[in-house]
């Protein structure tokens, strides 16, 4: 690598690999979308190989990094008090967080009404879903067999066997502290694989935008305008003043440095529409970038990109709001109360994954008797809106995470003001190799 092509940092090689994506699916849509060959060969072959492949390596990373990052997290705690004072902070933040967003999003589409006035033609049909009980989504956090939740990708049982296999390591006296010490060698080689794989992005990214703006369907939005623009406004009041203030108040620190600190998670969010693909981008920000020790972001991390979920929240407050005045029935308060309830419950076991929201919504209309079929108004624009959603999501993540660590001391702020934090961290020395 040349020394000017170094100095172009790996945020402006995402974002960069992201907007010219965007702009080649643009163009291509634009100029060459009736060539059988571009569309065969290159949208639906070259850059559709790259962007799965990318995916399915970031996937393959989150098992092995949620369990081996957790386990070291929790056998450093000094006293197995620290894990019961974290986990409830942890929750209680993530959960008000999701009822602001949703209570925001539930205010801005009464003020707004994007659905008044709306035409009613729903495109497709969409199958409903019974919301969990909030008994079954606790008895399914505990594992029958560890293995086969990682088998699985069950982030919550991971979670909990890590917890405890780490409460364990560091019960355990000398042969604790020898497994500790194969955790966190091994904790090591995994985040080298986050920066090995990070450091193919601006790639896996300009793969994705440029297959996703090639064939996305752009005209639905137009019909569908007041909802989008609302929708989209309202994730960045959230993204923006809420986490703003929050962040502020919450950990004295400038929000605005956390927020030019989380440009390149923000990009894998938005472009792989994944809090939990995300979620070695996330905690490596979280650790290497932003200043939190591992042992709070190993355990606030994953469990945000699986309960914490803003922007899906918002989405599901605008869209409940959109579809009773598109189909002109009047929602009370009580309806509203159990919106927020059940959207907030809904998202709690529900992996990050791409459209996952939609599927949470149908239990959310269920609840107050709005038909379903409403969802078919609104799928066509939901691409788009779930890239933005999922970066608002993990966005959240990471200010609870840091609120959490700052009041438990265990923010180091030398980093968090240290603007290069983490960059030289990212810069891969394979020279032994060759
Ligand atoms: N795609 C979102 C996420 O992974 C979930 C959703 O809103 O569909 O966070």
């Amino acid at each position: 690598m040349s020394n000017k092509e170094r100095k172009i940092s790996l945020t402006k090689r995402v974002i960069l690999g992201m907007l010219i994506g965007i702009a080649t699916g643009f163009l291509i849509r634009t100029f060459l979308s009736d060539i059988a060959f571009v569309s065969d060969y290159i949208v639906h072959g070259f850059f559709d190989v790259g962007g799965k492949i990318f995916i399915a390596s970031l996937k393959m990373l989150v098992v092995p990094l949620i369990f081996v990052s957790l386990v070291c997290g929790t056998s450093s705690l000094k006293d197995i008090s620290t894990l019961g004072r974290l986990g409830g902070k942890t929750v209680a933040f993530y959960l008000v967080t999701t009822a602001i967003a949703i209570t925001l999003a539930i205010v801005m589409g009464n003020i707004f009404a994007p659905g008044v006035g709306v035409d009613l033609t729903a495109a497709t049909t969409f199958a409903s879903q019974e919301a969990p009980s909030l008994g079954s989504v606790i008895i399914n956090m505990f594992p029958t067999n560890p293995i086969n939740s990682m088998a699985e990708g069950n982030t919550l049982q991971i979670i909990v066997f890590a917890i405890l296999f780490g409460i364990a390591i560091s019960a355990s006296g000398k042969a604790g502290e020898r497994i500790a010490s194969v955790f966190s060698d091994l904790n090591e080689v995994i985040m080298k694989l986050v920066v090995m794989l990070m450091n193919l992005a601006p790639y896996g990214v300009f793969f994705l935008m440029a297959k996703l703006f090639t064939t996305i369907g752009l005209d639905a939005i137009a019909n569908l305008l007041s909802y989008f623009l609302v929708l989209s406004g309202t994730l960045l009041l959230h993204g923006f003043v809420t986490y703003g203030i929050l962040f502020k108040v919450f950990t004295g620190l400038n929000p605005l440095i956390f927020l030019k600190k989380m440009e390149t998670a923000i990009t894998f969010a938005f472009s792989t529409a994944s809090s939990n693909a995300t979620i070695p981008v996330t905690l490596e920000t979280a650790t290497k970038h932003l200043g939190v020790k591992n042992k709070i972001a190993a355990f606030t991390v994953p469990l945000g990109a699986t309960i914490n979920m803003d922007g899906t929240a918002i989405m599901q407050g605008v869209a409940t709001v959109f579809i009773a005045q598109a189909f002109n029935i009047d929602l009370t308060m009580g309806d509203y109360a159990m919106v927020i309830m059940t959207a907030t419950l809904a998202s709690i076991g529900t992996a990050g994954v791409p459209g996952v929201g939609l599927i949470m919504l149908a239990m959310v209309l269920n609840q107050v008797g709005l038909p379903v079929e409403g969802i078919a108004m609104i799928i066509g624009v939901d691409r788009l809106l779930d890239m933005i959603r999922t970066a608002v999501n993990i966005t959240g993540d990471c200010v609870v995470t840091c609120i959490v660590a700052k009041s438990e001391g265990e923010l180091d702020l030398n980093v968090f003001n240290d603007p290069n934090a983490g960059s030289t961290d990212e810069e891969l020395h394979l020279h032994h190799l060759k």
